[in-house]
């Protein structure tokens, strides 16, 4: 189980990925009813919401106990 590290909800990422699939273009879907999910550093990061998503890419940093950059 995926943890949403902005709210803390623990997210189903199976789920997650069924929800967000890729476009033909590559520009990943998102499905905010059933949660998203971001590539991040080198790993996806799944989120309960797009609020969530967007506190994170604001400032990754904050949210994984990193510098930021
Ligand atoms: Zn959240």
């Amino acid at each position: 189980m995926a943890m949403d590290p902005v709210c803390g909800k623990e997210m189903d990422e199976a789920a997650a990925r069924v929800e967000t699939g890729q476009t033909r273009y590559g520009a990943t879907e998102v499905d905010p009813q059933r949660g998203t999910r971001q590539f991040h550093d080198g790993k996806w990061y799944y989120f309960c919401s797009l609020e969530c998503r967007s506190k994170f890419m604001a400032q990754p940093g904050a949210y994984l106990g990193q510098d930021a950059g």
